[in-house]
């Protein structure tokens, strides 16, 4: 990352000198149409700023340091402290700037920061920063999603190497990534969350084999990974042999703030358009005067108002260079269900027109048959995933019972066995 492209701008700079140097960084680097756009609203960008356009000018968001303002200069970012980065988000907020590599930025980088060594960290956050490594995360397997601590994928010890083999699951964004964060299991004589160990695997390794799954939207967006004696250096390993739970837990923390919306995802990225644009969808209609549509529409509203000020308190722990916690879950367990509403709504005022629509083509491609359905149907059939993707809402429902509100632990009767001795599916 160029050093000449980075802000100017330091933990000692001023609230009136960060926004000078934003704002002057707009005017000199974001495209004129862009910013044009950008006072019309989100809609306005969109037209006329494609994904692939946005990709290709990434790299000078990246060099400037403000994709991750708090982080230290060497991996990518400003240094800033988090009041100072709310001031330049707040310049940047109207030019909707989202960061690309979620994953990277989210999963990756929260075990990282909390548990991997100066070498690992100064070797993985710059590309994650600049989008030129992508990532995914390898946990899920068949028969352990909830009870991830069950899972089997095992890592033998081979001199200075691991080898790792085993399948996982649902692995979203896979056959786009260049790296995943990997949970296997080192030690099938320990207690199961004892014997895990956190990697990082190069998925282009030799063994690694990634096959593509659709989704019901018809798009391919995850996929089953498989490892076959894939070879991974111990310096890829991050934490302890055997704290892998530990270290793993940065990642879900991470992974939930962003499915919920507190992150660098949001509703955009899961399939949702938010209460805004369904008000303004019944608008268009002709249905925004009839009294029960305000009603429900309004409530929504409302509900995404509240669900960003409580997310609010997870992006300040996150800006601040901590990792989320288990506040994580409550706008993972809220988001879902809300942005569901959201979606059967949008879905209830196009009435026939969400059943009954034309297909362009009949060949099905990367995008699936999504591609040719109404915008507010693919995101309802997206939708269902919400409660399930980053943990499902009954499981993020124990979190918050455990550990925010301080109730009992669900049972278990082989709490503490070696996991070669628990059942599993
Ligand atoms: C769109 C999508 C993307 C995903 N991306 C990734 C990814 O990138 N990487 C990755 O590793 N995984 C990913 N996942 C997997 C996801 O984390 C799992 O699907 C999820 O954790 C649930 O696991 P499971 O599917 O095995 O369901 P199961 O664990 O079999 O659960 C089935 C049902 O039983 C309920 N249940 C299970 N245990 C309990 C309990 N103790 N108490 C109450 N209810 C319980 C569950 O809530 C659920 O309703 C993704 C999933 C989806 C849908």
């Amino acid at each position: 990352m160029s050093d000449d492209a980075r802000l100017p701008l330091d933990a000692d700079s001023s609230a009136e000198r960060i926004g000078e140097v934003v704002r002057q960084w707009v005017i000199d680097r974001v495209p004129a149409p862009w910013r044009d756009a950008a006072s019309r609203g989100r809609a306005a960008i969109r037209a006329v700023r494609s994904r692939q356009e946005y990709a290709a000018w990434y790299p000078v968001f990246a060099a400037s340091g403000l994709v991750v303002p708090t982080w230290p200069v060497p991996y990518g970012g400003l240094g800033l402290r988090p009041a100072q980065a709310r001031l330049a988000e707040t310049v940047l907020a109207p030019y909707n700037l989202g960061r690309l590599n979620p994953l990277g930025l989210n999963n990756a980088a929260a075990p990282l920061f909390a548990h991997g060594t100066e070498a690992q960290r100064l070797r993985y956050l710059p590309p994650i920063v600049a989008n030129t490594e992508r990532w995914c995360q390898l946990f899920s397997e068949p028969g352990a999603g909830s009870d991830l601590a069950s899972l089997s994928t095992r890592a033998e010890r081979d001199g200075d190497e691991w080898v790792l083999s085993g399948q996982k699951v649902w692995t979203t964004w896979a056959h786009e990534s260049e790296f995943g964060v990997c949970l296997a299991r080192t030690d099938p004589h320990a207690p199961k969350r004892q014997g895990i160990t956190f990697f990082v695997v190069d998925l282009r390794a030799p063994g690694v084999e990634i096959r593509e799954l659709r989704h019901l939207g018809g798009e391919v967006e995850f996929n089953e990974v498989w490892l076959d004696e894939v070879r991974v250096p111990d310096t890829d390993r991050v934490g302890a042999v055997g704290d892998g739970w530990r270290v793993g837990n940065a990642t879900l923390s991470g992974e939930r703030q962003m499915v919920a919306g507190a992150g660098s995802g949001g509703v955009d990225r899961i399939g949702g358009s938010g209460a805004e644009r369904l008000i303004a969808t019944a608008r268009r209609l002709g249905r925004w005067d009839e009294p029960a549509t305000r009603q429900r529409l309004v409530g929504l509203l409302s509900e995404e108002r509240i669900r960003r000020w409580t997310n609010e308190r997870v992006r300040a722990a996150v800006k601040a260079g901590g990792t989320p916690g288990p506040a994580a879950s409550i706008g993972k367990v809220h988001q879902g269900s809300l942005n569901q509403r959201i979606q059967r709504a949008a879905a209830d005022l196009l009435g026939a027109g969400a059943v009954a629509f034309e297909r362009r083509s009949a060949a099905v491609g990367p995008e699936g048959w999504a591609a040719d359905l109404p915008y507010e149907v693919a995101g309802m059939l997206r939708s269902l995933a919400n409660t399930i993707e980053g943990g499902t809402t009954e499981i993020n429902r124990n979190v918050i019972g455990e550990q925010i509100l301080g109730l009992p632990r669900e049972p278990d009767p082989y709490h503490g066995a070696p996991w070669e001795e628990v059942p599993r599916s």
